[in-house]
């Protein structure tokens, strides 16, 4: 059995509080909501913070408010379960209760968050291993080792995004708060990312990412679209979030295809938006979208299935997600 090492534990009641406890903690402190994510890991030994700082107490961040734009404010701390049942939600962001629906599994739900899922770990199958399975290969670059198993001379970690919510996320727009003891800021969630499988955010490491806003649900569409190896939970080895923002007419104004899955950090395909802005949403642009969508996305070898199956995939996955977008409007 793997047994959680063990750590401090603080349970703050407000914001404010658990921004502090984060920067009076030694910095190997972490945040913690659900724990679905971190506890497993923790079991691994991928993370080993000595204290965490447990979010679950802080009801303001699991407010689910509406904004004076019409738009949708989601406190971080909103469990997965409460997005997707939010009528809000069902009823003006489909495509984000569907992205909900599709992590892991209902009881998983009712524990991991939001804001928990936009800030996944990056995944490999070299990493999501016990501890024992990484040291018999001398570990890897990610945590503990220095040699990447994938790409043996890369100097860095190509460890993939996995989260369902975020290629979505960053297709619509939506933006995030993260607050530090100096304050706050509003960032785009497509920011929060960067292309490296170890150091994956471009947060602070103190920064507690407080709520995601949604734009006001007008006149645009989003689908998101997920592969997976079982039907019943698994995580996602391509994600698609697609976004269109259409004219009365039914002309695309705007338009953002984002894949998850695929690379350390959400990849927007900016040929798929340039083939599908101008136009009407029909089969020769959703064509062209989805074959741009191809050609950007280059998997590596560190997740389920092949390479070629999933870049193969990226084609049709595509498709299907601007389909709906299709659906939606018509
Ligand atoms: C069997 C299984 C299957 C899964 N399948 C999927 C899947 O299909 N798709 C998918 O996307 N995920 C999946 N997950 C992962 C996980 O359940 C979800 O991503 C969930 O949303 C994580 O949220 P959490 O609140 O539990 O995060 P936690 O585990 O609490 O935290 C995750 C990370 O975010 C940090 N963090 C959390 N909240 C904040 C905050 N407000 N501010 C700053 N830092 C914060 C933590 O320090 C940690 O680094 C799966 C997990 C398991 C165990
Ligand atoms: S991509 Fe390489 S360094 Fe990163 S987790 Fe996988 S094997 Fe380790």
């Amino acid at each position: 059995m793997m047994r959680l090492p063990p750590f401090a534990y603080l349970a703050p009641t407000t914001i404010e509080s658990a921004v502090a406890a984060k920067a009076q903690a030694p910095p190997d402190a972490m945040y913690v909501a659900g724990g679905t994510d971190l506890y497993p890991n923790m079991k691994r030994r991928h993370q080993e913070p000595g204290t965490l700082i447990a979010l679950h107490a802080i009801d303001e961040l699991k407010a689910i408010d509406r904004r004076a734009d019409g738009g949708l404010t989601i406190g971080a701390g909103a469990t997965l379960t409460d997005v997707r049942r939010d009528p809000r939600v069902r009823g003006e962001y489909p495509a984000l209760a569907e992205a909900c629906r599709l992590i892991s599994t209902p009881i998983l739900q009712n524990m991991g968050t939001l804001g928990g899922n936009l800030l996944l770990d990056t995944r490999c199958n070299y990493y999501d291993q016990n501890y024992d399975w990484r040291k018999a290969i001398d570990f890897c670059m990610k945590k503990d080792g220095t040699t990447c198993w994938v790409a043996p001379s890369s100097p860095r970690c190509w460890a993939v995004q996995s989260a369902d919510s975020v290629p979505l996320l960053v297709a619509m727009g939506a933006e995030v708060d993260l607050r530090g003891v100096e304050g706050e800021r509003r960032i785009p969630v497509g920011a929060l990312y960067r292309d490296d499988g170890i150091l994956y955010l471009a947060k602070q490491r103190d920064e507690l990412l407080t709520r995601v806003h949604l734009p006001a649900p007008d006149g645009w569409r989003a689908a998101y679209r997920k592969l997976r190896r079982r039907g019943s939970f698994d995580f996602p080895v391509l994600g698609v979030g697609a976004w269109a923002r259409f004219a009365a007419d039914g002309v695309v104004e705007d338009a953002r295809v984002v894949l998850g899955g695929v690379g350390s950090a959400p990849e927007l395909v900016a040929g798929a938006a340039e083939a599908l802005i101008g136009g009407r949403l029909d089969d020769d642009a959703v064509a062209a979208a989805a074959t741009a969508a191809w050609k950007a996305g280059r998997p590596l070898d560190n997740t389920d299935f092949t390479i070629s199956w999933r870049k193969e995939m990226i084609r049709p996955m595509v498709a299907r997600a601007l389909g709906d977008l299709r659906k939606e409007h018509q």
